[in-house]
């Protein structure tokens, strides 16, 4: 009997009937289900928080936030064991995943499976909370937004289980997000480094540490409907086939913000200081440019996502005027739209033709940067879509029978 890790997100148990719907595919083998929280919970919990306080602990945010997914553990077994099964369900704490202390975005540091391997041996589908464990000194903790991939993940290597599917509520990885891009087609395989750049990029099918956590490990995974049974895709370690395909896919990241700091003197410590300060509030950097010099002063920009507008706001303002530089601007509506395949590393002229299908179309590009796998434009926001579509179908990732992901839950 071969072992199965499967996953079932947000929208698969969005309801009691999909519930069932997933309680229904549960047939021989040993399985071991991790069930995300039903859709729209967290957001929901995260609302209530912030109603209640500006600024709440994230301890306690982490013991509100795993009150979703140990809903829906309880209503799939009890489906289960409803449908004439035999389920139980462990959260996070209970299915051995200990993690370190950092509340909201806690690391795996050890999974101790026993409790799992025993309800196997028993006849058991053991079906586990997702995105939660506990630190070592017995805290409740969630592993970041999308967590529940990496509890599927992460199981999967502990038990060495011999297939990890994640059962989402598209076909698979597509070439680009089917909701945007109509002409996406379904990707057979794909390279761990090429999921991880789309799943960073914005591809928000995979949470981009569990795809880093399967590539550490090895562990091969599909990504795959809930709802068919169609074959998925394939994320696993590099083939020499795969660097025939020059772009594997498109991502798109929205709600972006762009902010300039003007005339900032051209002196060694500056940037360190401007960085340091927005590092201090916790706010991630994702592109920085920093312009020629000229007349010993210059301008750096860098972008970040808009929610964190109004902190840099409030920071940089005291700070351009320590540091001696002119002014600055932080403005949202842009987003970042970029093209990945590991391909790209030994073909050339592919930012060029990128660069060269968005130009034709009139959408500007205000900020570029590359690494050997991908290249990433930021445009407004508004013209993202049209772009996604445009490089899409220009790099040929249209080209088979253009037809819309029906299984694709609106
Ligand atoms: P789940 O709740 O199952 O974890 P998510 O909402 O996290 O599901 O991820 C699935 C969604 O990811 C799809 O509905 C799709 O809109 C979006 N998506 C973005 N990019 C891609 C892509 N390249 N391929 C497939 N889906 C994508
Ligand atoms: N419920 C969590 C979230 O919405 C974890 C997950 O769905 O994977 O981020
Ligand atoms: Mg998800």
């Amino acid at each position: 009997m071969s072992l199965i890790v499967q996953k079932y997100g947000g929208t698969s148990v969005g309801t009691p009937e999909r519930i069932l719907l997933v309680a229904r595919r549960m047939a021989g083998d040993e399985i071991v289900v991790v069930v995300s929280a039903m859709s729209g919970v967290t957001d929901n919990l995260i609302g209530l928080a912030r109603q209640v306080a500006e600024h709440p602990s994230e301890r306690e945010m982490d013991m509100l936030l795993a009150t979703g997914e140990q809903t829906t553990i309880a209503l799939t077994a009890m489906a289960i064991n409803a449908l004439g099964g035999k389920a139980v369900s462990l959260t996070g704490a209970q299915a051995g995943i200990v993690t370190d202390g950092v509340h909201t975005k806690a690391k795996i540091a050890n999974i101790t499976p026993k409790r799992i391997h025993r309800l196997l041996e028993d006849g058991h589908i053991v079906i586990v909370a997702g995105f939660q464990g506990e630190s070592l000194d017995g805290h409740i903790t969630t592993l970041g937004r999308g967590g529940s991939d990496l509890t599927a993940i992460a199981l999967a290597a502990a038990l060495g289980a011999d297939l990890c599917q994640i059962c989402t509520d598209v076909d698979g990885v597509y070439t680009a997000d089917p909701r945007s891009v109509h002409k996406a087609r379904k990707i057979a395989e794909v390279s761990y480094d090429e999921m991880l750049e789309m799943s960073s990029l914005g591809s928000k099918v995979m949470q981009s540490r569990a795809v880093e956590f399967a590539k550490k490990f090895g562990v091969i995974f599909e990504v795959r409907s809930s709802f068919n049974d169609e074959p998925g895709t394939i994320v696993k370690a590099e083939t020499s086939g795969m660097e025939k395909v020059v772009i594997r896919g498109v991502s798109v990241d929205r709600r972006q913000a762009k902010v300039t700091v003007n005339r900032v003197p051209d002196r060694p410590g500056v940037a360190s200081r401007i960085f340091t300060a927005i590092a201090g509030a916790g706010i991630n950097v994702d592109m920085i440019v920093q312009n020629v010099s000229a007349d010993g002063s210059t301008d750096i920009s860098f972008t970040t996502h808009s929610d964190e507008l109004p902190k840099i706001n409030r920071l940089l303002g005291p700070l351009v005027g320590e540091i001696g530089a002119q002014s600055f601007s932080a403005q949202g509506g842009i987003a970042k739209l970029s093209v990945v395949g590991i391909g790209m590393r030994s073909h050339s002229g592919v930012a060029a033709k990128m660069f060269e299908l968005l130009g034709e179309a009139g959408i500007n590009i205000q900020m570029i940067t590359t690494s050997e796998i991908k290249i990433s434009v930021i445009v407004d926001e508004d013209r993202v879509d049209e772009g996604a579509n445009l490089v899409h179908s220009g790099f040929g990732l249209a080209e088979e029978a253009p037809r819309l992901a029906k299984s694709v839950v609106s």
